[in-house]
């Protein structure tokens, strides 16, 4: 998805589907590894939601990551293998756990 950007857009034109589509992220693009996607959004402390056979490849201790007590299962689509999953497991960064 290309990035769009609010110039030149009048008040009428970010509906708010546009502006969750817009804030939605593209996913890891083609040719590159799972492990390179999932420790970019590591590093830039984003979200990661990982199924149950990527949970374990990703040492979410190491990089400072943590579940959500709250939150055991979430659905949508997989950081690593890029598959949908409905029992996935949603990782966030221990800075950002009690924001969210
Ligand atoms: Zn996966």
């Amino acid at each position: 998805m290309i990035q769009e950007f609010n110039i030149n857009r009048d008040e009428t034109f970010w509906t708010p589907t546009r502006r969750l589509m817009n804030g939605k992220s593209p996913g890891r693009g083609k040719g590159r590894l799972p492990g390179g996607h999932v420790t970019d959004r590591a590093d830039l402390k984003k979200a990661i939601t990982l199924c149950p056979t990527c949970l374990p490849k990703f040492d979410s201790a190491r990089a400072g990551y943590t579940t959500k007590e709250n939150l055991p299962f979430v659905r949508g689509r997989c950081d690593g293998c890029m598959g949908y999953v409905d029992r996935g497991h949603l990782l966030v960064h221990r800075s950002l756990a009690n924001l969210l």
